[in-house]
């Protein structure tokens, strides 16, 4: 460690010689340890891939599968020969349609093959009954990835110029001439605007509370006059729907005026160029580089990955849970997941200890916060079951008269299947939301459950030979993190079962945003080198990581070996990360994650352990007066 820099820039200090060395991948925007270990389970998983297609003795159903899909998305040479008839089909179907009455008898169809239409719907659980699932409604993407990227009119335009030329690139290699190109995307653009009008912003989107938005039958009618969706909502989940939970009611408020027949040109360049875009990866491969090259420059990655990754991924994200479960089993094991097990069991207790003895909450609202904190369900490692579409799911080959589109819409068909049937139905909480193979973890508030995925106990988060402290400044602080998402802004808003219910008492619950306005005062525009934090936009992911570390260090201190510096470098070691300056400024814009850099430095200037370890004083820029410092569990 640069023991000159502890006082200026702890982040620096510790991570230097990583900082001076470590090179961005030229397939990615940043590099980071999440993505080292990415990198390396890729390599594993990779080389597995080969072995297995060499010697599949002894797989599994779904691993076959996997086997058999690789096979085809790696034969480059049978996807040139396809070259774009097997998209064929799909151009025709959205070139056929001649009205927005026409959209309407095919639009149950096209939803189940996961086309892009203007808007869809998704069976998720009730908010206000957590054991329950229900229909929500929401709207398309934008073509760039905020709102604010179009309040901006120099970066609008630029941005926008790169689109079309871009999306000229993927048109021509379809076959289309500059002129209808040009055609196509200028329309397209006119209907994304329309969309801009009514999208919410990222900080909008990050409060879930406002996601929730019922709307009766009767009201879906009478605000969309010009198409049909309650039908549509009908026959996807094959009942009559009573209501809608509307995402963004904005959008629904300017139904009429978006979805119309007036627009109905610009909506169906829209279609051609949205769904033209997202199934060319399923083609050849100078097509599924045109159609990445939008993104790439979003992010500021150079080139777009090898053949190899590519049709690796292709095949591992459709069956990601089988070859995760699969990694977890083998790469992690029964041992490592006990010992990690014991290791949350022994975070919750150190939290359930911080929450009674904390100094702001009244008796009544501390019981119900152990209640909750008592029945969160634990899973770390590998999953227990997956998902049941997986057994209905057959891979053909080309030999048997499939390609990758067909695989694809088949895929899709399934899936939406799974999901539809779900509606008013109890959800299966033994299902992840992320493959074992993942290196992240999460916490479910409609679940009340943190997931502990396998791939992420490794260092420098988690390993046996690394001390106690450090263990606990990775992966403690990590566990206790996603513990105290059931405690932050979103969070704090639903009880034990996952139930959007208020269990604070008023003046305590006023006493909690009274400390989460501060933590976002704390954040809010602080600067990181590619501009200033959004102190709202990462409100919750702030509380989480200030939670955690205090729980975390807590748990150290209460062993023999306690070591602050260890503890203090590890937490600032796991952050160490370096971006794209585009991909930097795209995160502070769409992240709910604080920037790296702030979320080591600011989250430690933050510890009066900190300040009192190293001996800070006013001048110092690690220093934090304590009138500013945010406690909240
Ligand atoms: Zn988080």
């Amino acid at each position: 460690m640069n023991k000159e820099l502890i006082k200026k820039n702890y982040y620096e200090a510790v991570n230097q010689e990583w900082l001076s060395k470590a090179e961005i991948p030229g397939d990615q925007p940043q590099i980071s340890v999440f993505l080292e270990l990415h990198l390396d389970i890729e390599k594993t998983l990779m080389d597995l891939a080969d072995k297995w297609e060499q010697d599949p003795t002894g797989l599994d159903k779904n691993l076959l599968k996997f086997v058999k899909l690789h096979k085809m998305t790696k034969d480059f040479e049978t996807r040139a020969k396809l070259g774009t008839e097997p998209i064929k089909p799909i151009i025709n179907k959205i070139n056929n349609i001649n009205s927005l009455k026409e959209l309407e008898l095919l639009a149950k169809e096209m939803l189940m093959e996961n086309y892009d239409l203007p808007f869809g719907f998704q069976v998720m659980q009730d908010f206000m009954n957590s054991n329950n699932q229900v229909l929500y409604f929401g709207e398309a993407d934008l073509f760039l990835p905020d709102k604010s990227y179009y309040e901006n009119k120099e970066m609008k335009d630029q941005l926008l110029g790169m689109f079309r030329m871009t999306t000229m690139q993927i048109l021509k290699l379809y076959g289309y001439s500059d002129e209808a190109a040009q055609e196509i995307i200028t329309k397209a653009l006119a209907f994304d605007e329309l969309l801009v009008l009514v999208a919410k912003s990222s900080v909008e989107k990050a409060d879930y509370v406002k996601m929730y938005n019922p709307v009766s039958r009767k009201e879906v009618y009478e605000k969309s006059k010009t198409f049909d969706l309650m039908a549509l909502a009908d026959s996807l989940v094959q009942t009559e729907v009573d209501k809608l939970i509307v995402f963004n009611p904005n959008f629904l408020e300017k139904f009429n005026d978006i979805v119309c027949e007036e627009n109905f040109e610009l909506l169906k360049s829209w279609l051609i160029l949205t769904n033209l875009r997202k199934f060319a990866s399923d083609l050849t491969d100078e097509l599924r580089i045109a159609s990445g090259a939008f993104g790439r420059m979003l992010s500021g990655i150079s080139e777009a990955q090898s053949k190899e990754k590519y049709a690796f991924y292709q095949a591992y994200n459709r069956l990601a849970q089988a070859v995760g479960l699969y990694y977890g089993i083998n790469y992690f094991g029964p041992k490592a997941k006990a010992d990690v097990e014991n290791m949350v069991h022994e975070m919750i207790g150190v939290y359930r200890d911080r929450i009674k003895n904390n100094a702001w909450l009244q008796p009544e609202t501390k019981s119900k916060a152990i209640t909750k904190l008592d029945a969160m369900t634990i899973h770390v490692g590998y999953p227990e079951e997956l998902p049941s579409y997986y057994d209905l799911y057959e891979v053909e080959s080309y030999e048997e008269g499939s390609n990758l589109i067909l695989e694809t819409l088949k895929f899709a068909r399934l899936t939406n299947k799974d999901n539809f049937s779900k509606y008013q139905k109890e959800p299966n909480r033994k299902i992840w939301g992320m493959p074992a193979s993942m290196v992240n973890a999460y916490y479910n508030p409609f679940n009340n459950q943190i997931v502990f995925p396998a791939a992420i106990l490794q260092r420098p988060y988690y390993s046996l030979d690394q001390s106690p402290s450090e263990n606990y400044g990775g992966i403690g602080a990590v566990m206790a993190h996603e513990i105290s998402h059931a405690f932050d802004n979103n969070g704090a808003k639903f009880d034990e079962f996952g139930s959007l219910n208020n269990w604070w008492t008023e003046e305590d619950f006023k006493s909690f945003e009274e400390k989460a306005k501060d933590m976002i005062q704390l954040f809010d525009g602080a600067e990181t080198g590619y501009g200033q934090c959004n102190g709202k936009l990462t409100i919750s992911e702030n509380i989480a990581d200030s939670s955690g570390l205090r729980c975390a260090l807590e748990a150290s201190k209460k062993h023999p070996n306690h070591n602050y510096e260890e503890f203090f470098q590890n937490w600032a070691r796991v952050w160490r990360q370096k971006s794209s300056p585009e991909f930097a400024k795209l995160l502070l814009t769409v992240d709910v994650h604080g920037p790296a850099i702030l979320r080591a430095n600011m989250q430690l200037r933050n510890l009066r352990e900190f300040q009192e370890y190293y001996q800070l004083t006013k001048d110092d820029p690690m220093y934090l007066e304590e009138e500013k410092m945010v406690e909240i569990w």
